[in-house]
């Protein structure tokens, strides 16, 4: 049989395909790749996004377009768990029964990650996965549910494939990686220093950070080891509206995370998310976050467009602003950061 695998959303999704397709090649399926015509895919298995509502919509598109191809429909990921059979004629498959999380009784000590990492010149690590902050807008925690490590010697033992396939270059991944060993003792720049130690000649980057964890404890043992590259999940400059979000963080902390950055890392890049148009967010908040961008002048911007997701305590917040209000202020914030 031949299955093809659709990927949306994260780093994350990235590695579990990755991952899924490994499973199913060492079960004598046939992945199949860009270029195999659609007849002779025998199953698509769809893993689905559901950050934003766009995301969702891209989501159902993609499930449509899966259908349009194949009978048999297999969807997975995250807009699966927020809305199950969104589309009919499908089915459904629990990723967690295919990728377990946790080592089996069946002694199978090593968990399926990606054994490499296929049209890509960097692999993603997946270190880490759900998440404990539960910031007011977001939907990650009630579908990857809470802040889970993968153990070390897992992580070591992925990477050791990678560098076997000749990755030379690595994203280190996660849903929120700076809570990397929380649950089990240790802490991201702990396992950066391990990997490294091990396997010096590879190039890592960090995927997207949580301000909080820029702090010259967690950042100082780590220069001249990492990639000068960073992504901070910032999301408002304001105060207020930060408050609101439920992010426990100021937007002075911000800018002292950044400075440090820029202090341990000269000629360092650093990019960031900002919301824009969060629900109440009143005219004086916005212009406290595009003063904050002008200050800041960081080197990329992501800006997201808020987008309403159930069950969220943002979704009961009020004013929910105009659509055209939301992507207003999104233009003038790319703009401001072009
Ligand atoms: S840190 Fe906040 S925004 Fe990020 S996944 Fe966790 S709850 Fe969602």
């Amino acid at each position: 049989m031949t299955v093809k695998i659709v990927t949306l959303g994260c780093k994350v999704n990235q590695a579990e395909s990755e991952a899924l397709a490994a499973r199913l090649a060492s079960e004598g399926f046939a992945v199949a790749s860009a270029d195999t015509p659609a007849s002779e895919i025998d199953r698509v298995i769809v893993n689905t996004c559901a950050v934003t509502a766009e995301a969702g919509r891209k989501s159902r598109q993609a499930i449509r377009r899966a259908l349009g191809e194949c009978r048999d429909v297999q969807v997975t990921g995250c807009y699966e768990k927020l809305e199950p059979g969104a589309v009919a004629g499908t089915a459904r498959l629990t990723l967690s029964s295919v990728l377990p999380d946790k080592p089996q009784e069946s002694g199978e000590s090593r968990l399926r990650q990606p054994e490499s990492f296929s049209k890509r010149q960097k692999a993603y690590l997946k270190i880490q996965d759900g998440c404990d902050n539960h910031c007011t807008y977001c939907v990650i925690p009630q579908l990857r549910g809470s802040s889970r490590s993968v153990p070390r010697g897992e992580i070591e033992h992925t990477l050791e494939r990678f560098r076997a396939s000749g990755f030379q270059q690595i994203v280190v991944t996660g849903i929120e990686i700076a809570s990397y060993g929380s649950d089990c003792g240790t802490n991201l720049t702990e396992l950066l220093l391990g990997l490294k130690r091990k396997t010096p000649e590879l190039r890592f980057w960090l995927g997207s950070l949580e301000p909080r964890w820029l702090t010259a404890e967690n950042l100082q043992p780590l220069t001249g080891l990492i990639e000068p590259e960073f992504h901070i999940s910032v999301q408002s400059g304001c105060g207020s509206v930060l408050k609101r979000m439920g992010r426990r963080y100021s937007a002075a902390d911000v800018l002292r995370g950044i400075e440090l950055l820029r202090s341990l890392f000269p000629g360092c890049t650093i990019g960031a998310d900002i919301i824009a148009g969060f629900p109440g967010e009143s005219d004086e908040e916005f212009s406290a976050t595009c003063d904050f961008l002008r200050t800041v002048n960081l080197d990329s911007l992501h800006v997201f467009p808020y987008s309403v997701r159930p069950g969220t305590p943002a979704a009961e917040m009020n004013p929910q602003l105009p659509k055209a209000v939301k992507l207003a202020r999104a233009a003038e914030l790319r703009r401001l950061n072009a």
